[in-house]
């Protein structure tokens, strides 16, 4: 099973996942392994590989993404305390499923990057 499959698959309920939020345009699962105690992952329900396959076209689904990453962070009351969103891109960027998901994490004090 590739990458893509994975997550299409968590999307189409096929491989087991806690979604935490869906609608028509993306989809939230925690993190099999968490880095954190809260470690959710949000993606959008058609497929994009990553950050480079953002065009002006798709553009949309970024804000989207953001804006739900927002409201998850404060249902799950980390944003007095504060949290981190990151979306890796590629292998330097250290990206290692190739389907655009951010991260959403916090709970926890993060190493300063
Ligand atoms: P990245 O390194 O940015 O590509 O992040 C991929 C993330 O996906 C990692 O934090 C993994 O722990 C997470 N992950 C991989 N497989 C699953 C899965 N089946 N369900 C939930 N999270 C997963």
């Amino acid at each position: 099973m590739n990458h893509k499959n994975i997550f299409t698959k968590i999307i189409e309920k096929k491989v087991p996942a806690n979604i935490i939020y869906q609608d028509e345009k993306i989809t939230a699962f925690t993190d099999i392994s968490p880095k954190a105690p809260v470690h959710i992952l949000v993606i959008p329900n058609l497929f994009i590989k990553n950050l480079n396959y953002i065009n002006k076209k798709n553009l949309d689904i970024l804000s989207h993404m953001m804006y739900v990453s927002i409201k998850i962070a404060k249902k799950n009351k980390i944003n007095k305390s504060g949290y981190r969103i990151i979306i890796n891109c590629n292998k330097h960027g250290g990206q290692e499923i190739q389907y655009l998901h951010i991260h959403i994490l916090g709970g926890k004090k993060l190493r300063k990057i």
